[in-house]
């Protein structure tokens, strides 16, 4: 028999294959000119990337992490402030907040989409909440909106984490324009990724983004070299990452159609099985920066995947707020994080999977799923 190869969780070669020779050329342009540090190429990639985004600023920084406690900072939320983060969500968010010396305050998910409601979101507002980070997780847009009318008359601002909702959409805009700012993660892994790391603060408020930009490079009064007017850092886009950003823009809505193309033939796969995945809403385009299914006994089914030559991940094995250091700010159980935790189980995602590819994973899906009905398990 035709032993099929193994499929990877992920593979970002033929990405680099699409735009390596235009990188060579933007690279030799920026070696020639040795502004590799600011200059034309980072200021490029700021206005494309503010413009795709549908926001008025851009600041190119270090990576996500920063661009998110940067944001906080530049809104003045520091030392006695709490922000309400998602118990289901990567650790960054959590630790951005404790980066800019504020309290992260964890807010349950909903069982539908694993992202954080508006109700979630007032049980875990206090008089102390200064903001609310919305993680658009999984490349799934949050209903801002909806958590604005919990925030809204509270006056408390929405910060978007959007380090993995590239280009996603709700209601025809664009992730990282609907909260006061959105941040973004340019990992090389992540939906729009660099060679290395970088990240993005976007804005429409150009006071904030002013902020930012002074924070970000050791605290300079704009223009200026010599005068610094904050205690900033220092978490820069260099020119070769924007260069190859820049390169990579052009082909994002492509790849995105790919990724959604892939979500949508695993859901066909998983119609009538064990295997779940978060419908799609009419308001939304989600961009798949992960394919995220919950199945019963998980564990079971990640090795018999594995068996049939199909590579998993976990996002995440455990929810935020149980992560040793976390457990301090969190007083309550948060029962749909930690029990989806035990659930969650990422299928191969990557916009240049082959037919071949897909169809193994689907076809894997209906083979453990046979497996199951026999063994009568269900969801708990
Ligand atoms: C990747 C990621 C971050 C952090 O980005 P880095 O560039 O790795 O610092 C923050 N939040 C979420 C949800 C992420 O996936």
């Amino acid at each position: 028999m035709n032993r099929p190869s193994r499929i990877p969780f992920t593979d970002l070669a033929a990405m680099t294959g699409e735009i390596a020779e235009e990188v060579a050329e933007r690279w030799q342009r920026i070696i020639a000119s040795s502004a590799f540090i600011g200059g034309r190429a980072v200021a490029d990639f700021e206005a494309e990337w503010s413009d795709y985004c549908g926001t008025t600023e851009c600041v190119g920084v270090g990576n996500g992490t920063d661009a998110l406690r940067l944001v906080l900072t530049a809104l003045g939320i520091g030392a006695g402030d709490e922000v309400v983060v998602p118990a289901n969500t990567f650790v960054a968010t959590a630790e951005a907040v404790c980066g800019a010396g504020a309290v992260p305050r964890f807010a349950d998910v909903s069982p539908d989409t694993l992202l954080v409601t508006a109700e979630s979101v007032r049980a875990a507002i206090t008089p102390r909440t200064a903001a609310v980070i919305v993680v658009h997780l999984y490349g799934q847009v949050v209903d801002t909106a909806a958590i604005s009318t919990v925030t809204g008359p509270a006056g408390i601002a929405v910060i978007e984490d959007a380090a993995q909702a590239h280009g996603a959409t709700w209601g025809g805009r664009r992730a990282g324009s609907f909260g006061v700012a959105g941040a973004f993660s340019f990992y090389p892994g992540k939906n729009l990724g660099a060679f290395g790391d970088s990240g993005a603060v976007v804005t429409s408020d150009a006071r904030l983004a002013d902020r930012v930009r002074s924070l970000h490079d050791h605290g300079r009064v704009a223009g200026s070299h010599v005068r610094h007017e904050v205690v900033g850092t220092n978490s820069r886009l260099d020119a070769l990452q924007a260069a190859v950003l820049s390169a990579k823009l052009r082909h994002l809505d492509r790849w995105t159609e790919a990724r959604i193309a892939i979500a949508r033939r695993y859901r066909d796969a998983m119609a009538g099985t064990v295997f779940r995945m978060a419908g799609t809403r009419p308001e939304a385009r989600d961009v798949y920066h992960l394919a995220v299914t919950r199945v019963p006994d998980r564990d079971e089914v990640r090795r018999l995947l594995d068996a049939l030559g199909v590579d998993t991940g976990i996002h995440y094995p455990t929810a935020c707020h149980l992560h040793e250091p976390y457990q301090r700010f969190a007083d309550s159980p948060l029962p749909v994080a930690e029990r989806s935790a035990t659930e969650l189980l990422s299928l191969p995602m990557f916009p240049h999977m082959s037919e071949d590819q897909i169809g193994q994973v689907c076809e894997a899906i209906r083979l453990i799923h046979e497996r199951y009905a026999v063994r009568g398990l269900v969801h708990a």
